[in-house]
């Protein structure tokens, strides 16, 4: 074991956080946050973003809004730590491009996606893989530039998919599941992805290598948050305009999680700022 990081902590709490319906709105736009993350940066309060976007995706985000703590890709398919000196992870991880490491926790997409095939052929029907739309359909899809769908599509541990508006995404979980495999529901694509690596896992997986095991307040919007927002030490749901996902809303009447009081960034402030205490 490593011996710990030279700084305390400033703060006892972790926050991790999806990022699209969550933090950006579905323009991608976060700005009304844009203070407090400066502040939480400065702080040496980490924002770890915990999302289906990819490594290249997080990092064009990360620059923009000035935050250098790790990040949880694809679902969780893999974890990165741009500064390792700070963390301590107890799997294997690799160097990246860079200088920062990253640690996968899933299957690489070229495993996955015959799998994709297998359980479209299970069911009678085809899924269209985001790898095979073309950029005019994926930015139609997700409102991404052609920058931005080209960063969006370069998957390494998940392959998210299109359904048929006629199939209903449970039988499709539910199949995978009996295959060992997941299926998630995010805003715009579901995702497929192995077994060892979802948002909840990742976290797991994060929580050990804080050498200082400090608390997680988790936030999140979609039925693909579940698994982050359960293993969090507080868990904000973040709603739509139309309020939380569907999904979401018996666990919030339980009061298992807290309903964050506006969507998307101003919600997501204002939910920060109250439970950590900042003015
Ligand atoms: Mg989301």
């Amino acid at each position: 074991m490593a011996t710990p990081p030279p700084h305390p902590p400033t703060s006892k709490w972790l926050v991790v956080t999806d990022l699209d319906g969550t933090l950006l709105d579905h323009a991608y736009n976060f700005s009304p946050a844009a203070p407090l993350l400066r502040q939480l940066e400065q702080e040496g309060i980490p924002i770890i973003p915990c999302t289906s976007k990819t490594a290249e995706e997080v990092e064009q985000f990360r620059t923009a809004a000035g935050l250098s703590s790790p990040y949880i890709v694809e679902n969780g398919g893999a974890i990165h730590f741009p500064h390792p000196q700070d963390w301590q992870p107890d799997r294997p991880w690799q160097v990246e491009p860079g200088g920062g490491m990253v640690m996968p926790l899933g299957w690489p997409s070229e495993r996955l996606r015959p799998l994709l095939s297998s359980l479209a052929a299970a069911l009678g029907t085809q899924f269209s893989a985001l790898e095979d739309l073309s950029q005019e359909e994926v930015m139609a899809c997700t409102g991404l530039s052609p920058q931005g769908s080209a960063l969006a599509v370069r998957r390494r541990w998940s392959v998210p998919f299109l359904l048929p508006a006629d199939q209903a995404i449970e039988p499709v979980e539910s199949l995978a599941a009996a295959r060992g495999l997941k299926v998630l529901q995010g805003n715009r694509f579901a995702h497929l992805i192995a077994p060892g690596s979802d948002k909840g896992l990742a976290l797991a997986a994060l929580r050990r290598a804080d050498p200082w095991r400090r608390h997680v307040l988790a936030l999140g919007d979609s039925p693909n948050d579940q698994a982050l927002l359960d293993g969090a030490d507080q868990a904000i749901v973040i709603p739509g305009p139309q309020g939380p996902h569907p999904r979401l809303e018996s666990a919030i009447a339980a009061g298992r999680y807290q309903l964050a009081s506006a969507p998307h960034a101003p919600g997501w402030a204002d939910a920060v700022a109250t439970w950590l205490g900042i003015s």
